[in-house]
């Protein structure tokens, strides 16, 4: 009935699985931000600041190239400072070179196609491809300056060191482009450890947050356990008063729920034996009364009789009193005779006997009574009733009084139609008659014990058939006649040994 729940150990879990999950997620991001800080610092150490450093040194180099050149010309032994040139041009220059070349590899190794590394190389080749044309005019100048050819060799230093500073002002320019390009990384570095720095704080705050919130909602889940128990402790202490249900909509709802439905059950059920308990007292109470009564009545109405002898039939007026007082008498006598069969009603002693004929003795027995009161009686068995196992006297009791009342009903004349019927494992009596029938409004009470619409009715005759029939694993039910007037009918249980065939080889 209830709407599928979210149970206590699920919500808790969950509550456990988002902090785990949370933790976990925080933990994690900061292991790869410090993977990536530390990678960055390799990368720093291996790559960037070789390539800074070896442009440097490209730059310092041509300047040191610049100044050799304008004492070229002026220098005592220019043998000497051709091996000095030549050995700068041969090895010096494509030595650093190289190393920047490789530096540049190592810096761009994730990333060979970055824009920024097409960007460096390019000015790199064209600085070079600028100074490619010095050799040759080294060769020249020192040969000019062999043959003394003073003005030729001027000329060629003159060229030399223009393009000398226009090799310098690219490497120079090519350092400033790297120079940003590490500063550049650099900064982003230290905005992004700046804000991995900011980001883990708060990560780790709201971790630390949520965990005390989950505590607590885990705390509020299972709080209502304490007021279960404390009313449980009470119910078994005997307080059996209602308590009010947990409205959490969890199993401890539920427990509470079922709980309170108990303690409510326990407590009728506790009201229910008391109410019995004091009923049967005082019914053993008025069985005893009724015992006291019934030999006094006995003897009223025998010392009636006589009284009525001893007066002369002239004394009208005492003979008419004393037959209402032998009527009253007889009224209460079979009051405490009814009353007395239904409270010591003993356990019906089972025999084998033949039904139809049970019912056809009891009819004939009641025939002169029926009849006196100008009420038709007539009987219908149908052939083969089989045998059955019932207390012939309680049985005999049953139907007397279903035929006392039909004849009761029809104190203006009328019939009454026994039938005897036999459907499968069931045989039926039916009491019919067409009087004024039972009124609707009555029919639920019509078997309650006392329940009497008659002057004088003791409202037990009904009440004690249905007993004995049911004591006989039987029924007995009121239907409404069809044609008007009432039937009563008490059906009987053929026991299945006693099947169809019994029945046909018996008839
Ligand atoms: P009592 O006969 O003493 O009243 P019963 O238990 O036998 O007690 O019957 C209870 C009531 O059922 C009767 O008072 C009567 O109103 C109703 N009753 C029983 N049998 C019939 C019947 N055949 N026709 C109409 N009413 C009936």
């Amino acid at each position: 009935a209830m709407k599928r729940v979210r149970s206590v150990a699920s919500r808790i879990l969950l509550s456990y699985a988002v902090v785990l999950v949370l933790f976990g997620s925080a933990s994690a991001w900061s292991v790869w931000t410090f993977r990536t800080a530390v990678r960055e610092a390799e990368l720093l150490r291996s790559g960037y600041l070789p390539l800074a450093l070896s442009v440097r040194e490209l730059v310092a180099n041509q300047d040191t190239w610049n100044t050799q050149l304008n004492h070229v010309t002026t220098a005592g032994n220019p043998s000497d400072i051709r091996v000095w040139f030549e050995t700068a041009l041969a090895i010096g220059r494509p030595k650093k070179l190289a190393e920047v070349r490789s530096a540049l590899a190592r810096v761009f190794a994730d990333e060979p196609n970055a824009p920024a590394r097409r960007e460096i190389m390019a000015e790199l080749e064209r600085v070079t491809h600028l100074g490619a044309e010095d050799q040759t005019t080294v060769s020249q100048l020192f040969d000019a300056l062999a043959r003394d050819d003073g003005a030729r060799a001027l000329l060629l230093r003159d060229e030399l060191v223009r393009r000398g500073l226009r090799v310098q002002r690219g490497f120079f320019h090519l350092e400033q482009r790297i120079t940003a390009y590490v500063d550049g990384i650099v900064d982003a570095a230290r905005v992004r450890e700046r804000t991995a720095q900011g980001l883990l704080v708060s990560f780790g705050l709201s971790t630390l947050l949520i965990g005390l919130l989950m505590a607590l909602y885990s705390r509020r889940v299972v709080a209502p356990v304490a007021l279960v128990t404390q009313r449980a402790r009470a119910v078994a202490s005997g307080d059996l008063r209602p308590g009010e249900v947990i409205s959490s909509r969890d199993e401890l709802g539920e427990l509470s729920a079922t709980f309170e439905s108990m303690v409510q059950a326990i407590g009728e059920a506790r009201e229910r034996l008391l109410a019995a308990e004091r009923l049967a007292a005082i019914g053993k109470m008025a069985a005893h009364v009724t015992h006291e009564v019934r030999n006094p009545l006995s003897s009223m109405a025998l010392n009636l009789d006589l009284l009525g002898d001893e007066l002369a039939p002239s004394q009208t007026e005492a003979l008419t009193l004393l037959r209402a007082i032998g009527r009253e008498v007889q009224r209460l006598s079979a009051l405490s005779d009814q009353y007395l069969s239904m409270a010591g009603r003993k356990a019906p002693e089972f025999e084998a006997c033949d039904v139809g004929e049970l019912v056809r003795g009891s009819v004939e027995f009641m025939r002169r009574e029926v009849e006196r009161t100008g009420v038709g009686l007539s009987l219908e068995l149908e052939p083969g009733l089989p045998w059955l196992e019932v207390d012939p006297n309680q049985l005999r009791q049953a139907l007397f009084n279903l035929l006392r009342n039909a004849r009761e009903a029809l104190s203006d004349g009328g019939r009454v139609v026994v039938k005897v019927t036999r459907r499968d494992d069931t045989v039926s009596i039916e009491v019919e008659d067409d009087g004024p029938g039972v009124p609707e409004s009555v029919i639920e009470r019509l078997f309650d014990p006392f329940f009497t619409t008659k002057e004088h009715g003791t409202g037990l005759g009904l009440g004690l058939s249905r007993e004995i029939v049911v004591a006989h694993g039987g029924a007995l039910e009121y239907r409404p006649r069809p044609g008007g007037g009432s039937s009563f009918l008490l059906h009987l249980p053929v026991p299945s040994a006693l099947g169809r065939s019994g029945l046909e080889s018996e008839s």
